[in-house]
Order: structure tokens, then C-alpha cells, then sequence
């Protein structure tokens, strides 16, 4: 469960947020959603969903399978 979270411009100067999965800068709208008990920032509820399935798939099996970052 995650939530948007709308930033003030006046942040933008000095604090900026990286998606967590795709790594894309997000300037204003971020969602924000826990995961391992950590508050990640994604650009996107797919980016996170993408985030986790491929936090599973890392537990299950060791091979990194390099798709299109
Ligand atoms: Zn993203």
C-alpha cells in the first residue's frame, strides 16, 4: 500500500527524489510506499509493483536476469 505524495516547488531547488526501481528523477508527483519496512520513492504504483516483484525474484533465484532497465 502506497500513497502520493504531491511536493512543495520551493523543495525542488535542493531535494530531489530518484525512483527507486527505474531510477527516473520524479519532480513532483512521488509515490511512496513501504517496503521491508523502508519508505521507498517511486515515480509510479507500476514502478513500485515492478520493485517488488523483482525484490522476490531476487530472494528466490540468484541469477540476474538483465531486462530493460
Ligand atoms: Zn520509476
Amino acid at each position: 500500500m502506497g500513497e502520493w505524495v504531491e511536493r512543495e516547488p520551493s523543495y525542488l531547488s535542493f531535494d530531489v527524489y530518484n525512483c527507486a526501481y527505474c531510477g527516473k528523477m520524479i519532480p513532483r508527483h512521488i509515490w511512496f510506499e513501504e517496503t521491508d519496512d523502508q519508505r521507498q520513492a517511486f515515480c509510479n504504483p507500476d514502478c513500485s509493483s515492478r520493485f517488488r516483484l523483482a525484490r522476490q525474484r531476487a530472494h528466490t533465484e540468484e541469477s540476474t536476469d538483465t531486462s530493460t532497465g
